[in-house]
């Protein structure tokens, strides 16, 4: 016969040994149901297989082990090979999307999705690999590679943290630019980091990284230098989560690692003293205590701490922690912080010295992995932003993560709708639509303008005077109070029997119901301080506060608005692009390899739509192909169409179906593309061809 002798599974012409290892395309199961995807789902995970296909969009399940399918010899197997043509892989998406861009010369992006310890950041590192792996060999483009590979430890250890659900989860939305032309690069944009996290930590979480790995590896001339002690137990910053060392985590190791790779992106070596400064200087900061004078002001008794605050003089931020300047008329007075403002106060700067470092750091990391060839560059873009993640607290940075999730969920629903009815309207196909829940309502919920929650947030925050956290929430109610998606406390117990406290309000997101506790949200710097760490002798400190003056002039924005702008530009940027998916599944809760919790999984299946998805692939139709292809896969099975049909491939393809018995409900001819309605009908094809 005409098949390959390859021995692999060949998914071009259909698919072979469905029993062993389970249908590689959920599109061309037998039934689209919910039992027959989760079967064939843990067939394929029972035998490691964790990738398997609706259509060109990738499935992938955590399968918590280290599988032996991403070695150099496996990149090399797919390099340039048919996507179809292999077992799915992470790779064959990696690759496909490569050579659609080199044909039709235009720019592409792979949205990463899934929950939190999913395998998300897992999958965006193979995706660069290989790209680094297959790029052509010249001296200065092995130097930019290598700074793209690295840029990824670096900015791990400064951006993720043990949680809950993921021992290095990313605590900030990373967006990076592959691009390509005679050179390679990068750019990376880096959205919303959880600075809470800097100053507290919830039982069974951590800090972010490097923090533990400056402390546990750090040499000690760097610990000497800096005023540090070997030992985490020793600050408030690193210890709230109760957990600051864990066998599964090598800090030592990790510091290696990432001090090597802060020299591969270029780092200079004063900025690296400069940056481990601020690493230190937060820990420093975090030990500060006040205690009470004689009228409950807080005071500060001792400035041993604040000695090792680099380059800023102490008296001044002592001051500065413990007093706030009014302007009375002529005259500055100062006016005494309590204890509980003084420590506000300590926490925002920490706050925002890191976060605004980790942006230095990106900026960096840019500049080194700038594309220097001015020639038009195409892209790639790989999108991996957190997660889903409900906690039992939850604060204002769930609540901007799970919106950043509704929104990507919205584009996909966008655009997988529209590219499916494009390719039916093209190829002049009738279709019937599928119904599938729309969450435009909880985008608009959450950011439409003078009406959603971020509005009515910024009104609050804007507002002088009286407004607090509650006025924010009674605002909420007025506004939102009937939605459907909406709940405060007030009206809670009706439609979901559960109680809400009276500081909360819950959402009801696609993928589940969150309550939010909207206490303590609204970050205010105390320009005070800021001012005085733009004094500092340590350069990076200096250069992120040097804009506190000119910012306080202008009407500032809420971070939840600066949010909303930065998700608003990525979406229409990804609009201009051809889109490509990786949808991750978390097997387990407990990180367990090989386990595949059926509840979980399903409940995953659920929300990321990807029945849905898979009903619309099929919606009709399971099956498409090329006439070429088609025909020149099948041609065997027929006397006029075997060995060489000369005429029209569509027609060939015709003579041949007819030749087989296709009834004319079975199928539809296309454009170029043969549709076939019931993947049964190929089976017999298939069967009938492994025997010829
Ligand atoms: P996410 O970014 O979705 O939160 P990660 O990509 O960080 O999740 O994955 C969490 C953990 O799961 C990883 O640290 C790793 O231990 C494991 N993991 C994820 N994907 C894979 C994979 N393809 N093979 C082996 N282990 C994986
Ligand atoms: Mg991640």
């Amino acid at each position: 016969g005409a098949r390959g002798s390859t021995g692999l599974l060949n998914m071009e012409g259909a698919l072979v040994a469905r029993d062993k290892v389970g249908i590689q395309d959920f599109v061309l199961l037998d039934e689209t149901t919910e039992t027959a995807f989760m079967e064939n789902l843990k067939k394929r995970f029972d035998k490691d297989l964790i990738y398997t296909y609706i259509g060109a969009l990738v499935v992938s399940v955590n399968p918590y082990k280290d599988l032996d399918i991403y070695n150099s010899n496996q990149m090399d197997l797919y390099m340039g090979v048919n996507f179809f043509e292999l077992p799915p892989h992470i790779f064959a998406l990696a690759d496909t999307v490569y050579h659609a861009m080199m044909l039709e010369l235009n720019n592409h992006f792979i949205l990463i999705s899934g929950e939190s310890g999913a395998g998300k950041t897992e999958a965006s590192k193979k995706i660069l690999q290989y790209y680094a792996a297959c790029s052509p060999e010249t001296d200065l483009l092995t130097s930019v590679r290598d700074k793209m590979l690295m840029s990824n430890p670096v900015l791990e250890a400064f951006g993720n943290a043990k949680t809950l659900k993921n021992d290095n989860s990313s605590r900030f939305g990373k967006y990076m630019d592959i691009q390509f032309n005679k050179a390679l690069g990068g750019h990376i944009l880096n959205y919303l980091l959880e600075k809470s996290r800097v100053v507290h930590q919830n039982h069974g979480e951590r800090n972010f990284h490097i923090f533990y790995q400056l402390v546990e590896g750090g040499e000690e001339d760097l610990l000497h230098q800096l005023g540090l002690e070997r030992d985490c137990l020793y600050y408030n910053y690193l210890t709230q989560g109760e957990c600051a060392i864990m066998s599964s985590i090598n800090d030592k190791n990790d510091w290696k690692t990432v001090k090597n790779a802060l020299k591969v992106i270029e780092v200079s070596e004063s900025d690296r003293t400069d940056l481990f400064g601020v690493v230190a200087s937060v820990l420093h900061l975090g030990n500060v205590e006040f205690d009470p004078d004689s009228r409950g002001n807080a005071s500060l008794d001792n400035n041993t701490e604040l000695r090792w605050l680099l380059g800023v003089n102490a008296q001044t931020l002592q001051e500065g922690l413990t007093y706030r300047k009014i302007r009375a008329q002529q005259d500055q007075v100062l006016s005494p912080f309590n204890i509980d403002h003084a420590i506000y106060v300590r926490d925002a700067l920490a706050k925002a010295m890191y976060g605004r470092t980790f942006t230095w750091l990106v900026r960096q990391i840019n500049e080194s992995m700038e594309n220097k060839d001015d020639t038009m560059k195409m892209v790639i873009g790989l999108l991996d932003i957190y997660g889903f993640e409900v906690f039992y607290v939850n604060s204002f940075e769930q609540f901007c993560i799970n919106y950043c999730n509704e929104k990507l969920q919205q584009l996909f629903i966008q655009l997988t709708l529209k590219s499916e009815q494009e390719e039916y309207e093209a190829e002049g196909i009738e279709w019937e639509a599928v119904q599938f829940f729309n969450n435009k309502i909880i985008c608009d919920l959450v950011e439409e303008r003078h009406r959603g929650i971020i509005s009515i947030l910024d009104e609050e925050c804007l507002r002088p005077g009286d407004a607090t956290d509650l006025t924010f929430l009674e605002r909420l109610e007025e506004k939102m109070g009937d939605h459907p998606h909406f709940v405060t406390h007030r009206l809670a117990d009706i439609t979901t029997r559960k109680t809400l406290d009276r500081g909360d309000f819950r959402l009801l997101h696609y993928a589940g119901e969150v309550t939010y506790c909207v206490v303590g949200k609204r970050d205010r710097h105390t320009q005070h301080t800021e001012r005085l760490m733009g004094q500092s002798k340590n350069a990076i400190v200096r250069e992120v506060f040097c804009n506190a003056d000119a910012d306080s002039r202008r009407r500032p924005e809420t971070v939840a608005t600066q949010f909303k702008s930065s998700l608003l530009k990525l979406t229409e940027s990804l609009l201009a692009k051809d889109a490509w998916y990786v949808r991750c599944l978390k097997s387990n809760e407990s990180k367990k390899p090989g386990v595949l919790d059926e509840a979980l999984v399903r409940h995953q299946v659920k929300y990321l739509g990807l029945m849905e998805h898979l009903r619309v692939r099929r919606a009709g139709f399971a099956y498409r192909r090329r006439y070429e292809v088609f025909l020149q896969r099948y041609k065997a099975l027929c006397p006029a169409t075997w060995p060489h049909w000369l005429g029209l491939p569509m027609d060939g393809v015709q003579v041949l179906v007819q030749h087989l018995g296709y009834m004319p409900y079975e199928y539809k001819m296309g454009r170029t593309k043969i549709f076939i309605r019931h993947p049964k009908t190929l089976y017999a094809t298939e069967d009938a061809f492994e025997r010829c």
